[in-house]
């Protein structure tokens, strides 16, 4: 649905504001690609800017793909701005251009909605999820889209109900530009890690769109132009396991009907390893990826950040009963935990050999606003508010051997031969456990070949060629050509060349510690 009985017209600048330069970006994957120039179409953005009124003229911009003009400004009666914290200082500077052309400006998101502080400029602050906070902000622009004279809080204090979210207006954005497509069937998760902001934004009952919308959001996305693989930004997937069941079959159908052009992935707690009748409808759907926070594989730490759930099954054969799927576990992990020891480091390292996942997203602890650990870490004093710091955590150990840590294992993880030797593992090991499509027209067609032999003379060139770790990349691709295993030397050859430039800068301390660290936060530049 979209907001109604509105009168007046009103034109709208929907900006997302720049991505700090992070691991889970891959933006050195980019160049490797046909154009691709920002990691996900922003959700939340792009579905306040379906809901505003029909005959609203909406612009939207990534400014991670393109900055927004001085005519884009000079066209806009308002701004609406959207974003998580690690986008702040992005999301303040936007606020600051616009007022220069005395445009109104809103934000809204998670990082406003935890901590409206943040924004002192801003004209309007959003605090919730869509409801009752944006017919408010949406009345108001309509009465008048000038600057009120104080700061103006409104507050979803209903959520409008998810199975009444329009579909967002991918329409709007490049959906070709972005490296992974995005969607969103289910929003909260039942429990309660510590460290974790997502139960007290969204909650711990989660609320779902149906299966129909999330086959028309598919529908729409693909004549939008999206390839490759769609991610299923839910914080849980199985948050509600009856709901991810009633799916499954709804997206096993949509993939027969469209020729299984693209794959799927998501997030999920591991215990999803105790659910075999899900993970068999997954890959039936064709999910090829799947993101758990293990967080760490200390169970005494795992019991300290109230974490259990990941105990259900023993780590590693719950990763071995993921891989008998066919899918291939991307794992969070946190360092400058209070449990660490000075050996937590070769401890992390001897899991990642041990589990041979590929890629884990290190982090250093943060305490997030509105978090248990915040409340912990406030009552004993151990909040640090400094810039100049990878972490606002007092860590148990002393900082500088947790940074020291945290460098040593993202340089010797993302070796060159030891992350393709993962990959090497997953290909022999998992991937022959995937459904393995029927050939379709679809996945025949000429704009998919075409794609992929752009990418495979961008990897050959770039990596092969000019690439300093190219001796450790022919060993793996020859072995992939001689198999013709070409889509599993793509998709693996993009994600390990960005994991191993990071990785370098990371190491060399070129590069943030935590992926929500204020510190050196300039907006990145897409890699040319
Ligand atoms: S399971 Fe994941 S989403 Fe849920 S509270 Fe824990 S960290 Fe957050």
């Amino acid at each position: 649905m979209r907001a109604e009985g509105i009168a007046n017209v009103r034109r709208i600048l929907c900006l997302f504001p720049r991505y700090t330069s992070s691991f889970g970006t891959f933006e050195y994957a980019y160049p490797l690609t046909d154009g691709v120039r920002a990691f996900m179409p922003p959700q939340g953005l792009l579905l306040i800017a379906a809901y505003l009124p029909a005959h609203w003229p909406v612009r939207f911009i990534d400014e991670n793909i393109r900055a927004a003009t001085a005519e884009d400004f000079e066209w806009a009666e308002a701004v609406l701005v959207s974003g998580m914290h690690v986008q702040r200082r992005q999301m303040n500077d936007i606020c600051r251009r616009a007022h220069a052309y005395d445009l109104t400006v809103a934000v809204g998101g998670p990082s406003v909605s935890a901590c409206p502080d943040y924004y002192p400029s801003f004209d309007y602050l959003h605090v919730g999820e869509l409801g009752t906070a944006t017919d408010q902000l949406i009345a108001r622009l309509s009465r008048t889209p000038s600057l009120p004279e104080q700061q103006v809080v409104l507050k979803s204090v209903e959520r409008l109900d998810m199975t009444r979210f329009p579909i967002p207006a991918y329409e709007l954005a490049e959906i070709p530009r972005y490296f992974l497509g995005s969607i969103q069937y289910s929003s909260g998760c039942p429990y309660q890690c510590e460290f974790c902001d997502i139960p007290g934004l969204y909650g711990r009952n989660p609320r779902l769109k149906t299966p129909q919308q999330i086959t028309a959001e598919l529908d729409k996305l693909l004549e939008c132009g999206i390839m490759g693989s769609v991610y299923f930004v839910d914080d849980n997937f199985i948050g509600n396991r009856k709901a991810a069941l009633d799916l499954l079959p709804h997206l096993v159908e949509w993939q027969k009907k469209t020729g299984y052009v693209l794959r799927f992935s998501c997030e999920a707690t591991l215990n999803i390893a105790k659910r075999p009748e899900i993970l068999a409808g997954m890959r039936e759907a064709y999910f090829a990826t799947i993101f758990c926070g293990i967080e760490t594989p200390d169970p005494v730490a795992l019991k300290a950040m109230h974490k259990d759930h990941n105990m259900m099954v023993p780590i590693m054969e719950a990763i071995q009963t993921l891989n008998s799927f066919g899918m291939e576990v991307v794992s969070g992990i946190i360092l400058g935990l209070d449990t660490d020891k000075p050996e937590t480091g070769q401890h992390l390292l001897e899991f990642i050999e041990a589990s041979q996942i590929p890629l884990l997203t290190i982090n250093l602890l943060q305490a997030l606003p509105k978090t248990p650990l915040w409340e912990r870490l406030e009552r004993e004093n151990r909040l640090i508010e400094d810039e100049g710091r990878d972490s606002n955590v007092d860590f148990r150990l002393p900082y500088d051997d947790v940074i020291t840590t945290w460098r040593a294992c993202m340089g010797r993880a993302y070796q060159p031969d030891k992350l393709l030797e993962r990959y090497e593992y997953q290909i022999t090991q998992t991937y022959p456990h995937r459904l393995q499509p029927p050939p379709s027209p679809e996945r025949a067609s000429w704009k998919n070949i075409k794609l992929g032999l752009i990418m495979l003379r961008n990897i050959f060139w770039k990596v092969g060629v000019l690439g300093d770790y190219k001796l450790h990349f022919w060993r793996f691709a020859l072995r992939r050509l001689a198999r013709g295993e070409i889509e599993y030397l793509i998709s693996s050859a993009l994600v390990a060349h960005h994991l191993i430039k990071f990785a370098r800068d990371a190491s060399s301390g070129h590069t943030n510690a935590s992926y929500y660290s204020l510190k050196l936060q300039q907006a990145s530049v897409p890699a040319e």
